[in-house]
């Protein structure tokens, strides 16, 4: 990517942005057939952007019909991969020609600092199209181990249609996630946005026209999550549904599949996901940035945030000194200014429950080492990083997620004590860990729960290995990977009998 531009640059951009409202059916934008729209509201600074169209059960009905319709004739299911993979790498040299309008839509829309939006969240979602596109004509069938008399072919075949229920954290890169095996694999694919954050996704429908993706291979029905995201559960010719939001909502997909015509329902949930740092970890500055981005990254409202800290006894109080020390370099504020690490809470509804929580973390009897309070920025809404210290394993701030920038602090004595703590949660998405004893490491990643471990390091591995969870932070399946391919395809044998014998029943 190339280097930042200026806070007036951006704000150029964003002032000659035509807004995408309208939704991405068939081929077409159009409004919605009610005539409804949803306010898209910039967190940043209160205004409403744009007005979206508020997808409903007709709207829906039409999408789907004209994907299943794309679907059956193959003009994407059935075109030659490479065919397909060369549309799609076409998408993503678009995708990359608009970059920083994709970043500037991605920062009023969602009220995540652009530096983020320039550096991360673009040209992550660029290398995941290109990346499971480049797989599209790379992926092998399989014969079976039957012997001479038989040929047992065990072949993929794309689903058909898919429908991908995105959440508003990482509105472009959960789109991408999604999309690039889905489409790889030959299906034809809907996107159900937040309805808060739905520009990107609708910009990318935009360019895929000029990509010459099909009419209902792609499209994008922005919506409301009961009513939109609610129709295509229930569909009976939707087959699959690809789900990232809470956990609360992933629920509920299993209760409209099983209502409706039991589509296959993969669901990537929420997290209170630990960060361990045992008394022997090296270089506690390095840890303790680590431990910051783990936290603070994205205002806190990440996934995989690593918002319970674990930590021995014997470093606590030296490791909170430096991650105080490194937050002091997050400066919140203005999303489009670059030099702001932090931007505004998504929208003020959830803003208020962050708040809440750093009140009943307080009510709680935890103490506040740093921030705890709003940050008045014209109209938008911001939250200082905050951490709470002396939290015990039953508070409610060290078990629910908050999905804000609010660190919960647990002093434990023993590596054995660290992994109860850090395992007794009904989540197991992503954990931490830090110590310099490689057999200790290695032991305790595979003692955590947690679908990703990481090593002296907080992150998320890469596009190449599998993102999903353990316990309720996951079911059905994996985001990244080829092994996200496996969401979006049928498995079929397909069986020959070679033996002589049956040869000869057949002329007799
Ligand atoms: P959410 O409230 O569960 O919403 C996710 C999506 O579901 C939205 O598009 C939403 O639309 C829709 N929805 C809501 N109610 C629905 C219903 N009754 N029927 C059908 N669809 C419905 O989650 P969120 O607040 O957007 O996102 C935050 C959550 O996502 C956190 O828990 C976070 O941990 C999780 N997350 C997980 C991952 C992962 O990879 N595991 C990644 C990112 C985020 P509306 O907005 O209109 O309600």
């Amino acid at each position: 990517m190339s280097a930042l531009l200026t806070e007036s640059e951006f704000e150029a951009i964003a002032s000659s942005i035509d807004l995408p409202s309208n939704a991405f059916i068939n081929g077409k934008f159009m409004s919605a057939k009610s005539g409804k729209t949803i306010p898209s509201v910039n967190p940043a600074t209160g205004d409403v952007i744009t007005d979206v169209a508020a997808c409903q059960v007709e709207d829906i009905d039409f999408a789907v019909g004209k994907a299943r319709e794309a679907f059956d004739r193959g003009y994407w299911s059935r075109l030659h991969p490479t065919e397909r993979k060369h549309a799609m790498i076409k998408l993503v040299k678009l995708m990359k020609r608009h970059r920083h309008e994709l970043a500037v839509l991605e920062s009023i829309d969602s009220g995540k600092p652009i530096s983020d939006c320039v550096e991360i969240d673009v040209p992550e979602s660029l290398h995941c199209l290109e990346w499971h596109a480049e797989a599209a004509d790379k992926l092998y069938g399989k014969i079976s181990p039957s012997g001479d008399d038989a040929l047992g072919m065990i072949v993929r075949e794309p689903i058909g249609v898919v429908a991908c229920i995105l959440p508003w954290n990482f509105p472009l890169m959960m789109a991408a996630w999604k999309l690039g095996p889905a489409l790889a694999s030959g299906n034809s694919v809907i996107i159900k946005p937040a309805p808060q954050t739905s520009l990107t996704a609708l910009k990318l429908a935009e360019l895929s026209i000029e990509a010459g993706i099909p009419p209902g291979v792609l499209t994008v029905v922005p919506g409301d999550g009961p009513e939109a995201g609610g129709a295509l559960g229930m569909h009976p010719d939707v087959n699959a549904v690809s789900f990232t939001g809470s956990t609360v909502i992933g629920r509920r997909f299993l209760e409209y599949s099983a209502r409706s015509n039991l589509k296959r329902i993969v669901l990537e949930l929420g997290g209170k996901n630990p960060c361990v740092v045992l008394d022997d970890a090296d270089n506690l500055d390095y840890v303790a940035e680590h431990v910051a981005q783990a936290v603070f990254w994205n205002m806190g409202q990440n996934c995989s945030s690593n918002s319970r800290l674990i930590v021995q006894k014997g470093i606590k109080n030296d490791l909170l000194e430096k991650v105080i020390e490194k937050t002091s370099d997050w400066r919140t504020g203005y999303p489009l200014d670059p030099s702001n690490k932090l931007g505004a809470m998504n929208t003020r509804e959830h803003f208020n429950k962050v708040m809440n929580y750093i009140n009943i973390g307080k009510e709680e009897g935890a103490s506040i080492i740093l921030g705890g309070e709003s940050i008045d920025i014209g109209n938008g809404i911001y939250i200082e990083p905050t951490i709470f210290d002396g939290v015990g394993r039953d508070m409610r701030i060290s078990r629910e997620e908050i999905f804000g920038p609010v660190l919960s602090v647990i002093e434990v004595d023993s590596p054995s004590e660290a992994i109860s703590v850090a395992n007794d949660t009904e989540y197991g998405l992503q954990a931490s860990l830090f110590t310099s004893n490689v057999k200790q490491a290695h032991r305790m990643a595979r003692d955590l729960q947690a679908g990703t471990v990481t090593v002296n390091c907080f992150g998320e591995g890469d596009i190449s290995t599998p993102f999903g969870g353990y316990k309720q932070s996951g079911f059905g399946g994996r985001d990244n990977s080829l092994l996200a391919h496996d969401q979006y395809c049928e498995t079929k044998t397909i069986w020959y009998d070679l033996s002589d014998n049956d040869q000869d029943a057949d002329l007799s």
